[in-house]
């Protein structure tokens, strides 16, 4: 059996499924889905990110987390928590980052929401001398300030896809043609979540529209509202429009509905969608990658790392701080969204 055959004998019985259904069930079905079934980072894997490119990355955002936690009073106890936190490395350099920020250690609950039981267990090893605890959603965080990070993890939410026609819209949904999984649209009908796209969008355009995300960015924003600060990096643009479903596998683009549990889904991140549910916490500007690291100091603290180093070694170094950094590269495709107090001030890198 593979994932293929159990969602074409779903279909046959009951009809399409909408995008974010097999979005949903190709990444986290309990026994094919891509991410229970794998550790899909690195080079042998199918694609990497910023924190397994360098450790300045993980440094620098511990350092922006610190510095936050001490402009509002260096509360204790508190949460410092990650969501999706793939093999445990980003978490792992804030808290290095951190050891010397006096109280934060004591003071830090560590929690990790995490889906996949193969990146719970690999993050238990890489943080063992941390005790961290997880929780399956953010709802289940303790209440308490919250300082938190989220790096790639908004991409691999599900989002439904909705194709403009007239006033109304069609939803894109998948399918079977000749055995093989397809897409297609339902009926058109009025949508109200996507009455403000009515403004900036014509028949035939389509949208995504991103539940789960706006659900768990209202749940952090109400709890950063009274003490902490949440770092949202992901590729995605102020208000996306078009399709942005990509599969990958092997570092290569693939179609998404080939092999359904095989290769990496992703979309889009809306972040203004994410701002909006925000309230009432406060968002920031809209921050490219790059700037956030070059303000936060990535070149000084690149130039310390590179005194040690020689040949092959230095040479990964200056591709990892161009990759990170340039705009051709992660720098500008990559964006920072903080959350933060009202009362407060943002979280050091980003503009109110
Ligand atoms: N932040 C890490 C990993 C990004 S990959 C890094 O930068 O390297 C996405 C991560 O989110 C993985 O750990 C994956 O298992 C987790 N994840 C995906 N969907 C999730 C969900 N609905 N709930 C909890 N975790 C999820």
């Amino acid at each position: 059996m593979t994932l293929q055959q159990d969602l074409a004998a779903r279909i046959a019985t009951s009809g399409p499924i909408t995008v974010a259904d097999y979005m949903s069930t190709a990444l986290l079905h309990p026994t094919f889905g891509y991410y229970s079934t794998r550790d899909p980072f690195g080079t042998d894997g199918d694609f990497t990110t910023a924190p397994e490119i360098s450790q300045m990355f993980g440094e620098l955002i511990g350092l922006c987390l610190a510095q936050s936690w001490l402009d509002q009073g260096s509360p204790a106890p508190f949460t410092l928590a990650e969501l999706g936190p793939g093999r445990g490395t980003l978490m792992a350099d804030i808290l290095r980052a951190t050891t010397q920020v006096p109280g934060f250690h004591n003071g830090a609950r560590i929690v990790l929401v995490e889906a996949s039981p193969i990146l719970k267990a690999r993050q238990a090893e890489t943080l063992a001398d941390f005790s961290p605890s997880w929780t399956d959603t953010v709802a289940d965080l303790p209440d308490l300030p919250l300082w938190l990070v989220a790096n790639e993890f908004f991409d691999a939410l599900p989002v439904r896809q909705f194709q403009r026609d007239g006033t109304g819209w069609r939803e894109r949904s998948v399918g079977l043609k000749n055995e093989t999984l397809t897409f297609g649209l339902s009926p058109v009908g009025p949508q109200p979540a996507l009455d403000h796209r009515l403004e900036d969008t014509k028949d035939g355009d389509l949208v995504e529209l991103n539940a789960p995300a706006q659900a768990i960015t209202a749940d952090i924003g109400a709890r950063v509202a009274k003490g902490g600060a949440a770092l949202i990096i992901d590729y995605g643009d102020w208000r996306s429009l078009g399709d942005t479903l990509q599969a990958l596998r092997g570092h290569a683009p693939v179609d998404p509905l080939d092999a359904p549990g095989t290769a990496d889904l992703t979309t889009h991140v809306d972040f203004e969608a994410l701002g909006t549910a925000a309230a009432p916490a406060a968002f920031t500007r809209l921050t490219p990658q790059g700037v956030f690291l070059e303000r936060l100091g990535i070149t000084n603290r690149a130039q310390t790392l590179a005194g040690e180093m020689t040949g092959a070694t230095l040479n990964a170094h200056i591709a990892a701080h161009r990759r990170l950094t340039h705009p051709a590269e992660m720098g500008n495709l990559f964006k920072v969204l903080g959350l933060y107090p009202a009362d407060a001030p943002p979280p050091p890198g980003l503009e109110p």
